[in-house]
């Protein structure tokens, strides 16, 4: 109703302070502020609120007290009671249908006449304390059989609401009919400031709406693209003062074949990387040239070189050990820092980022499905440059470990480090 409400005003729901009230069989006013509902007259139980087609709605606590104590009532029998023969049905004395009531009404019948009173009454108060709640009120709303239906119902809760500036517009209230074509209809006056709307109730359609978002929202997973995984073996990236060194001065490092990221290659040239404990051979370098030197290698090459490198973002070389370079020709640089271990990380687009709904620098988790080894990569940072290819970078231990093999994807988990149960071990498991 809501919804309806703001599009038929050509508004921003999340503008409007609107009241709605619905009032079928079972009754209830709700507050809806800024587009959140924030208050309704329904409690733990649908008991609480309104005057209802038999429900009773509120009433003073000691009424059931008197009702145990007095009429010997039980809590079947206060169920029964309030539930099922009190509301328009118990003060009218003719049943629940208004119709009915207010026919009996206009025949001068007193209890049919204080049965409208009543539920007018209690609902007028409603209407005045959700608009001090809300601070004020944009529109009014009724809807349901009665709210839709009943001229007299909408005429007695709109009185003396002047001062919340709704004033009715009784020949509209009269002759209005809502339709499934004409489902909103405004019978507030010119000059109210405050709009009073009717609305055709449509619950399968709100029911339908809020069970495809639920549905959208449970397979949400599913709905973003797969993450190419790319292996990064131990690389090299060098700035032009060390290749001046180790290769000669103005040297230009060579392509032996690009790489996945734009303007990214690997070089002809490779060296080898010098430790405490011991010498990788081969490594080769990666071009274009940088501002600052950076070894990346694996743990497993840490432990064997002897070098305790730290995890860190590409680029962020600071205060981390160095290494001594050897190039073919014999030339040997002992670099103070540069040394690192990669920082697991996916390079995206913007475009990219609107899709899987994160920004630059956001850490998140990886899942990588694989028979043997599939496994979850926490601590994955997200990198956006309208330059970069989608892609996941690992090094080797992290691919190894997951069992990779050329062409994984991995896909982005939408909830913090929650695993999931993939598979339960059975009485009926094969070793
Ligand atoms: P609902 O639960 O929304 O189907 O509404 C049922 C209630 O609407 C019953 O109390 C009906 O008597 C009432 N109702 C339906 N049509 C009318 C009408 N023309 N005038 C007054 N009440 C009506």
């Amino acid at each position: 109703m809501a919804q309806r409400a703001a599009e038929y005003l050509k508004a921003d729901l999340r503008q409007l302070r609107l009241i709605t009230c619905h009032l079928g069989n079972g009754a209830s006013v709700c507050a809806v502020e800024y587009g959140r509902s924030v208050e309704t007259s329904m409690g733990m139980t649908p008991l609480e609120g309104l005057v209802m087609g038999t429900r009773s709605g509120d009433l003073d606590p000691g009424i059931l007290l008197y009702l145990m104590e007095k009429e010997n009532l039980d809590r079947k029998g206060l169920d029964a009671l309030l539930n099922r023969q009190s509301g328009l049905q118990g003060l009218s004395g003719v049943g629940n249908d208004m119709r009915d009531i207010v026919e009996r009404a206009a025949e001068g019948d007193e209890a049919c006449r204080l049965a409208i009173h009543v539920f007018a009454h209690r609902l007028r108060k409603y209407i005045g304390a959700y608009a001090a709640v809300m601070g004020g009120v944009d529109a009014i709303i009724f809807t349901g059989g009665i709210g839709e239906n009943s001229a007299i119902i909408r005429h007695r809760a709109s009185q003396r609401l002047d001062f919340l500036g709704a004033s009715l517009d009784e020949d509209m209230n009269r002759d209005l009919d809502v339709t499934p074509n004409q489902p909103i209809e405004d019978i507030s006056a010119s000059h109210s400031r405050c709009k009073i709307l009717v609305v055709a109730t449509d619950e399968q359609y709100a029911i339908a709406q809020q069970t495809s978002k639920l549905i959208e929202e449970r397979y949400k997973v599913n709905t973003v693209p797969p993450i190419p995984i790319a292996v990064s073996a131990r690389h090299i990236h060098l700035c032009q003062a060390t290749v001046d060194k180790l290769f000669g001065v103005g040297y230009q490092l060579t392509e032996y074949r690009p790489l996945s990221q734009p303007g990214q290659f690997a070089c002809n040239e490779k060296l080898t990387l010098v430790g405490p404990k011991n010498r990788i051979e081969n490594v080769r370098i990666l071009g274009p040239v940088r501002d600052k030197d950076q070894v990346e290698i694996s743990r497993t090459d840490e432990f064997f070189l002897g070098i305790d490198a730290p995890i860190r973002e590409s680029g962020h070389v600071e205060n981390s050990p160095g290494i001594t370079l050897l190039a073919e020709n014999g030339n040997k640089l002992d670099i103070k820092e540069g040394v690192i271990c990669a920082w697991r990380h996916i390079h995206m687009t913007p475009e990219d980022a609107e899709i899987f709904g994160v920004q630059d620098r956001d850490v998140v988790e990886i899942r990588v499905e694989n028979e043997e080894r599939g496994l979850t990569f926490g601590n994955v940072l997200i990198r956006i440059s309208p330059k970069f290819k989608l892609e996941m970078h690992i090094d080797t231990d992290e691919a190894n470990a997951a069992e990779l093999n050329p062409g994984a994807v991995g896909a982005l988990m939408d909830t913090e480090a929650s695993g999931h149960l993939v598979k339960r071990k059975t009485q009926y498991d094969k070793v």
